[in-house]
């Protein structure tokens, strides 16, 4: 009995619909689980509503396609003053002043590969691949890309 091998994705994904918002999705597909995708996060170019300038934003679902196909459960963004991790009691009094800077843990669950770097680090290799039309990226291509 012969099985056909699973066919790995992409380890980039370009826009294949008119979607008008720039956004850009993480996700691992190492060897160990090939043809099992981790959704690791999810960002979006964007201003709340003006509220802020414009920045990359957590979308909170998985994109793919200009389409959510995934719900998020949690930030892979921490808060620090210093070395020290703000805890969300502390975020949510607005705790995280000037003196803070946020920084991305990004982990897959299945095969443990992660990543750790600052947010304004994370945010420019956003934008250089969305310039170039790149919507999805695996982790381990983003960890090469931020060596
Ligand atoms: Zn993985």
């Amino acid at each position: 009995m012969t099985s056909a091998p699973r066919r790995p994705l992409k380890s980039v994904l370009t826009y294949d619909r008119d979607d008008s918002t720039r956004r850009l999705s993480i996700f691992c597909n190492a060897e160990s689980h090939v043809g099992r995708p981790w959704l690791i996060d999810s960002f979006y170019w964007g201003d709340v509503g003006g509220q802020v300038s414009p920045r990359w934003l957590r979308a909170g679902h998985y994109y793919r396609g200009g389409l959510p196909i995934a719900d998020l459960p949690k930030s892979s963004r921490t808060v620090l003053v210093g070395n020290r991790v703000l805890s969300e009691d502390e975020l949510l009094e607005d705790r995280a002043d000037s003196g803070s800077r946020g920084r991305y843990d990004f982990k897959c669950h299945l095969c443990a590969l992660s990543m750790s770097r600052r947010e304004e680090v994370v945010h420019a290799a956003f934008s250089k691949l969305a310039n170039e039309n790149v919507a999805e990226v695996t982790l381990s291509l983003l960890a090469a890309i931020l060596k």
